[in-house]
C-alpha cells in the first residue's frame, strides 16, 4: 500500500472540467489582471469568513507584507511572533524593515504562549503576529486583550487555518488583519501561488487594495511604496470552483483526525495533537510528538507512507536571523518540539484502510 502525505489528484479529478471551463472564460476575456473572477472570489470569501473585506494578492507571504505595510509597521519597529512556524511569518517582518521578536510556544497547542508575550513588549513594539499553526487558532482572546492594553496591532497569519474558529469567531478575522495562503498544500489550494488579506476595517481594506497595485490611487499617483501583488485571475478561477467544497473537505479532515484519535490512544511513545478547548481546528496537518522521530520518519517513508517534519529548526536559530542574536536554549519549548514533530497524512480523501496502514506501521515501529 502507498499513502501519500497529500493526494491532490483526488480533489482535481472531480473538478477539472469545471475549472477548465472557468479558466477558458479568462483566456477569452483577456482580463488577465484583476479580472472579474478575482472580485467574485473575494466576495465569496467575505461570505465564507463572515468578514467585511477580502483582498486577494499573489501569495500568503505577500499577504503578510501587505498587512504589515497597511498597518504602517516600519524600520525600528518590533513585531512579536512565534519561532515555531513557516519562515514567511518572520521574513515578512524583516522585509518591511522591522524586527521580529520571538516568544516561546505552548508545548501543547504548539502556538505562541500568550502568558510570555507581555515580557517581550517595549516602547518599540508595534504589533503581535500570532500564527494558527497546523490549522489550530492561537489563543486569540488573551492575545487581543494584551494588544488592547498595550495599544498594539494584531496580524493573524492564518495561512494554515482557513475556516478554523476560536471561541466561535472565524480565524483571521479577529485581529486587525488576517492573512491566507492558497499554496497548493493548504486546505484551499490554487494551481500555483495565491494569497489574501481579511479585515473588518474598511479603511485598512482600501489601503490594502492600493498597496497591492504599487500603492497607487488614482493611477500613477503614489501615496505609498506598494507591491505588485495581485491575485492572478486564473488562480481566482480555480479557487472559485474549489471554494464551495472547502467546508466538506475540512469536515472530512476532522473525521480523519477523529479516526486517528480513536485508534492511536494506546501508543505510549506518541502524543496526539492537543486542541485547546476554545479552538475549532481544520487540521491542515495532523502532527504527532514522538520519540525517536528521525527513525520513525525513515521507517514510514520506507513503507511508502508520506510524512514530513514541520518544522525542523525554529526561526530564532536560523542562520539568516543571526543578527537578531538569539542562541540555542533561548526558546526551549520551540527547540524541544522541533525535535519531536512529525506530520502524517490527514487529507480529506484518505480512506480508513489507508489510515489503518499508517497506524499499523507506527505501532509496528514502537512494538505496540
Ligand atoms: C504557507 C504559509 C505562508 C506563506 O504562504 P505562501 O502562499 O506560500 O507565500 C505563511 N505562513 C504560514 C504559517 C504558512 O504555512
Amino acid at each position: 500500500m502507498r499513502v501519500p502525505l497529500l493526494d491532490l489528484d483526488a480533489q482535481y479529478t472531480d473538478l477539472l472540467e469545471e475549472i477548465k471551463a472557468e479558466m477558458e472564460k479568462v483566456f477569452n476575456s483577456h482580463q488577465y489582471v484583476l479580472g472579474p473572477q478575482v472580485a467574485e472570489f473575494e466576495k465569496n470569501m467575505e461570505k465564507f469568513c463572515s468578514v467585511n473585506n477580502a483582498i486577494g494578492c499573489a501569495s500568503g507571504t505577500d499577504a503578510l507584507v501587505l498587512a504589515l505595510k497597511a498597518l504602517e509597521i516600519d524600520k525600528g519597529d518590533e513585531v512579536i511572533t512565534t519561532p515555531f512556524t513557516f519562515f514567511a511569518s518572520a521574513s515578512s517582518i524583516i522585509r518591511v524593515g522591522a524586527k521580529p521578536v520571538f516568544v516561546d510556544i505552548n508545548n501543547e497547542t504548539l502556538n505562541i504562549n500568550p502568558t510570555k508575550i507581555e515580557a517581550a513588549i517595549n516602547s518599540r513594539t508595534k504589533a503581535i503576529l500570532p500564527v494558527h499553526l497546523f490549522g489550530q487558532p492561537s489563543e486569540m482572546d488573551k492575545i487581543m486583550d494584551i494588544a488592547e492594553r498595550y495599544d498594539l496591532k494584531v496580524i493573524e497569519d492564518n495561512a494554515q487555518g482557513i475556516g478554523a474558529k476560536y471561541d466561535g469567531k472565524v480565524a483571521g478575522t479577529i485581529g486587525d488583519i488576517g492573512t491566507l495562503s492558497f499554496f497548493p498544500s493548504k486546505n484551499l489550494g490554487a494551481m500555483g501561488d495565491a494569497g489574501m488579506c481579511l479585515t473588518n476595517n474598511n479603511e485598512l481594506a482600501s489601503r490594502l487594495k492600493q498597496l497591492r497595485v504599487h500603492g497607487e490611487n488614482p493611477k500613477y499617483y503614489h501615496k505609498w511604496v506598494g507591491l505588485n501583488s495581485r491575485l492572478d485571475t486564473l488562480q481566482a478561477a480555480v479557487l472559485l470552483k474549489k471554494l464551495p467544497h472547502l467546508k466538506k473537505w475540512s469536515i472530512d479532515r476532522r473525521k480523519n483526525a477523529e479516526y486517528y484519535y480513536s485508534k492511536m490512544n494506546d501508543i505510549p511513545n506518541i502524543q496526539l495533537p492537543i486542541i485547546h478547548e476554545k479552538a475549532y481546528t481544520i487540521y491542515n496537518q495532523f502532527t504527532l510528538l514522538v520519540e525517536k522521530r528521525d527513525e520513525l520518519l525513515n521507517f514510514l517513508k520506507n513503507n511508502n507512507i508520506g510524512c514530513a517534519v514541520y518544522y525542523p529548526r525554529p526561526l530564532h536559530i536560523q542562520k539568516c536571523f543571526s543578527e537578531l542574536e538569539y542562541k540555542k536554549g533561548d526558546l526551549p519549548n520551540a527547540e524541544d518540539i522541533a525535535k519531536k514533530v512529525i506530520s502524517i497524512p490527514i487529507y480529506s480523501e484518505i480512506t480508513n484502510e489507508q489510515q489503518n496502514y499508517v497506524i499499523s506501521k507506527i505501532k509496528e515501529f514502537y512494538h505496540v
